[in-house]
């Protein structure tokens, strides 16, 4: 597909940088998305580009808190639509998770290449498309912050991934649990949300849907002892330490 040979040691990372790009041709990712990928591609570079031990814990707080919310929804936008599309969908069909599609700079165009994106994986009822009545989170009357009625308006729990600060600390501020997939452990988001997954989305979500399979059939007190033992602090830490060891070893 790619002219990009397998044996190239940074295969996966020229992979997505491609995927990215044709995003961008294809017309649902804006140009500041490139340069958000390369943001992370940094930070992915400085961890290894590998899941550290603590993000697959905070991977398996996540998906612990995922299985107890009443009304998760999935936040989707071009980035992560580029990257991993058809694992959201099984993510979200393992956790009984909505969809919902939010974009930073939401254009008509955008909205429909990416919902036709879902429709095509066989996932019908995507939220936050302009079929839709849209609210505003707390009243913010700006495109940013559309919000799905039955989504993310009322959504108890929010996964968002390659987010900018100012939403993720809107979604926080109203009340809602918020996870975060952000390979920056810095970012204002990863701060301001209850579970930062420092992590490469494409590593991330499949890695969700594993623990999902095996933690879905455990009960409550069991998922709920998982996420009282996780501070997000603490590990966002522990990732920032991390970082640090990798720059001594070199
Ligand atoms: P903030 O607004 O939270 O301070 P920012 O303005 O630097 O952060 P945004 O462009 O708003 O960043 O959000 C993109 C975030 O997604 C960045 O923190 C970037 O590191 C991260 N990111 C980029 N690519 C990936 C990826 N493939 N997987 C996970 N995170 C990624
Ligand atoms: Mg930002």
């Amino acid at each position: 597909l790619y002219m990009i040979p397998k044996s190239h040691p940074r295969y996966e990372s020229l992979i997505q940088r491609e995927k990215i790009k044709d995003a961008y041709k294809e017309g649902y990712l804006a140009d500041s998305g490139m340069i958000a990928h390369g943001r992370g591609e940094a930070f992915d570079y400085l961890i290894g580009e590998k899941t550290t031990l603590s993000s697959e814990k905070a991977i398996k707080a996540s998906v612990a808190t995922l299985l107890l919310a009443k009304n998760p929804v999935i936040s989707v936008n071009g980035n992560s639509t580029a990257l991993a599309a058809k694992e959201i969908v099984n993510l979200a069909n393992e956790t009984n998770s909505k969809i919902e599609i939010n974009l930073f700079y939401r254009t008509e165009e955008r909205v429909h290449i990416i919902s036709n994106i879902y429709r095509n994986l066989g996932y019908e009822n995507i939220l936050g498309d302009d079929s839709e009545n849209l609210k505003y989170i707390n009243n913010i009357d700006s495109p940013r912050a559309t919000a799905s009625e039955e989504g993310i308006y009322s959504a108890d729990l929010v996964l968002v991934s390659l987010e900018d600060g100012d939403r993720a600390e809107v979604l926080v501020n109203n009340g809602k649990k918020v996870i975060a997939i952000d390979l920056n452990p810095l970012s204002r988001t990863a701060k301001a949300v209850d579970i930062t997954i420092v992590d490469n989305i494409v590593r991330a979500i499949p890695l969700m849907i594993k623990y999902a399979k095996q933690l879905k059939s455990k009960d409550k007190s069991y998922l709920k002892k998982i996420v009282n033992d996780f501070s997000n602090a603490e590990n966002l830490k522990e990732s920032l330490d991390l970082i640090e060891i990798a720059k001594i070893e070199e």
